[in-house]
């Protein structure tokens, strides 16, 4: 996955931006300040960087633009739309207002890293493949046939992995907000994709909110 540097100086916030970007698999390094991202990438190569606005000394702005074309995306306080406008304006890939929910802030690093070619075209575990360019799943190097619903959901899995989502939520990513169905939609499609894939150990029920992939 990726090596993604996290300017943030709240530190509980920043402590829980690294644990949910680990959780998924990226390599994180976390500081406090802006001259200490500055510092570190010096010597280091990122792949993205969360750049917080409000940093004590150097602002996010400012960090941004002595250290070169890296992907970032600033995190902002909501209040702020001029904060908004100019870090796209300086060329930022996105940001995020704060607070935000970590699942979306995965969706958002997620598109970011897509966008700029570093995120993985696939991802492997045991004897499956997910292919996200041509929406496959393999299994034992033969591609699965399996309904787009049943792709978008295990791809749901895959990109929030080792985290627990909530029925309501898989939902939502695989269907769409505006779908309307319930929510044993998503049970009848976990069922299918457990036994096509052989996955009854990997995918987890989380008791009374709805299912982890574990890898
Ligand atoms: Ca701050």
């Amino acid at each position: 996955m990726a090596k993604i540097l996290i300017v943030e100086d709240e530190v509980p916030i920043n402590t829980l931006i690294k644990k949910n970007l680990e959780l998924v698999g990226h390599e994180c390094f976390s500081v406090y300040d802006g001259q200490a991202a500055i510092d570190v990438l010096k010597d280091h190569s990122f792949d993205l960087i969360l750049l917080d606005v409000m940093l004590p000394g150097l602002d996010g702005f400012k960090v941004f633009e002595r250290i070169g074309r890296v992907p970032a995306i600033f995190l902002t306080a909501r209040s702020s739309l001029s904060d908004r406008l100019k870090g796209l304006t300086m060329g930022a890939d996105d940001y995020l207002t704060k607070p935000f929910e970590m699942l979306e802030l995965l969706a958002r690093v997620d598109a970011v890293l897509r966008r700029t070619k570093k995120e993985e075209k696939s991802f492997a575990f045991d004897n499956v493949i997910i292919r996200f360019d041509s929406r496959q799943i393999l299994l034992d190097g033969e591609v699965v046939d399996c309904t787009p619903k049943e792709y978008d959901l295990l791809e749901a899995l895959v990109l929030n992995r080792n985290i627990a989502l909530s029925r309501e939520k898989l939902l939502n990513l695989a269907w769409g907000y505006d779908y309307e169905g319930d929510t044993r939609t998503v049970d009848v499609h976990i069922q299918k994709l457990r036994k096509k894939l052989g996955l009854e150990e990997r995918i987890k029920t989380v008791y009374k909110l709805g299912y982890r992939l574990e890898v």
